[in-house]
């Protein structure tokens, strides 16, 4: 008990509040898509994950609610389905998306603590706030 208490507060503050996000923002994109097509195959009513256009690496796009889409299982675990990802991006958010996130991924992006734990807050409250805040602090 002890002991695992001390391991986990020694922990890196900004990486608890990163894995913390990853499952918050995760969470609030799937209850987002929940009734949507697969963004990559088009399939309705598979289980659906919460699957990155630009993967995880790019912290520029890590939690950007464009870069993050409903995707079914099938397509987000076991194929790599960039091309039709990108053709379901510009369908769904309009034309030069994919091109957009594929460019901003690319940016060196450093979060500070403070930033995510605002971001964890937003995605604990929905897609709606989290879109208002997330837009505010991108732009
Ligand atoms: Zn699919």
């Amino acid at each position: 008990m002890r002991r695992s208490w001390i391991k986990r507060k020694s922990k890196d503050p900004k990486k608890q509040a990163v894995n913390k996000l990853d499952t918050y923002f995760s969470k609030m994109i799937r209850d987002r898509d929940a009734n949507l097509p697969c963004i990559s195959c088009g399939a309705v009513g598979r289980q659906i994950d919460a699957g990155h256009f630009r993967p995880r690496g790019h912290m520029s796009t890590r939690w950007d609610y464009k870069n993050v889409n409903g995707q079914c299982v099938k397509c987000n675990r076991f194929e790599s389905k960039g091309y039709e990802y990108s053709l379901g991006l510009d369908a769904r958010w309009g034309k030069g998306t994919a091109d957009a996130l594929h460019k901003l991924s690319l940016k060196m992006k450093s979060w500070e603590l403070k930033e995510l734990e605002q971001l964890i807050d937003a995605s604990k409250k929905g897609y709606i706030i989290y879109k208002q805040f997330y837009d505010q602090i991108s732009h």
